[in-house]
């Protein structure tokens, strides 16, 4: 294990743990770097969903990265949960804490997380790929700084029906694809979830078109929201960067990209 991009701990309101418990399992796995990326979704459609006090997450965060310094590289990060609405007031939070790390992702869709069933009711596969694509196709343009494009597939993960997003909308999965080259981001493979096999975020066919287009940068990213979830399903997701001849990841390291080992 030597990097895991994509953590939430309890200053995220649907994680638990501290980061002190993931940094001292990750030296214990002889780690080399952890990004923590807590959830900021403004203006999202269910207000219990509470952004932390961002103040008081980059001053445990700071702590910890000084405490930590001689063992492990981390990072203070934001997740950050893109719609059209709040993308300006995202960009006045980004300049305002200046987060080591963004990871940018979509939730929302049309005013509702596409990760819920009820995004799906009176959808088809094909009008859901694509509102949920078109939104992804848009978030590229946010107007703030973001590192990484986040588990693009997302609405896949709980869809009541099969979606395969490279079968569904080719046209729009080959423009975000490349728009993710051309703008310099990383591709997170989110390694959250498996099963059932083959329905990875991204998909084994998303990956491989990423890497026929010329996308060299990925990163490994468990998306934990405890601390036993830090670097799960690793394996899987070697074996699919094996088969598409990826070898190594790009991990933001004092603002620098640097490549590590998978
Ligand atoms: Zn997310
Ligand atoms: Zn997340």
């Amino acid at each position: 294990m030597t990097a895991d991009n994509h953590l939430h701990t309890r200053f995220s309101p649907d994680a638990s743990g501290d980061a002190e418990e993931y940094i001292l399992a990750a030296i214990a796995a002889n780690a080399k770097h952890l990004a923590f990326t807590e959830h900021v979704d403004l203006l999202y459609f269910d207000p219990s969903f509470k952004m932390c006090d961002l103040n008081e997450y980059f001053a445990h965060m700071n702590m910890l990265k000084n405490k930590y310094a001689d063992r492990i590289s981390l990072s203070a990060g934001l997740e950050i949960g893109y719609t059209a609405e709040n993308k300006l007031l995202n960009k006045e939070l980004v300049s305002k804490f200046a987060p080591d790390y963004v990871i940018n992702s979509v939730h929302e869709v049309n005013g509702i997380d596409c990760y819920f069933k009820k995004f799906f009711v009176n959808t088809t596969p094909l009008a859901a790929a694509e509102e949920y694509l078109n939104a992804v196709l848009e978030s590229l343009d946010a107007p703030y700084p973001y590192h990484a494009v986040g588990h693009l597939g997302y609405v896949t993960r709980n869809a009541p029906y099969e979606m395969n997003l490279s079968e569904l909308c080719p046209e729009i999965i080959k423009k975000i694809l490349t728009k993710i080259i051309n703008g310099g981001k990383i591709l997170e493979l989110n390694t959250s979830c498996i099963k059932p096999l083959d329905k990875s975020i991204p998909s084994r066919d998303v990956l491989k078109l990423y890497v026929s287009l010329g996308g060299k940068k990925i990163c490994f990213s468990s998306d934990a929201h405890k601390p036993s979830d830090l670097f799960r399903n690793y394996e899987y997701f070697r074996q699919l960067c094996r088969e598409s001849n990826i070898t190594s990841q790009t991990v933001i390291i004092n603002g620098n990209e640097t490549a590590l080992p998978l």
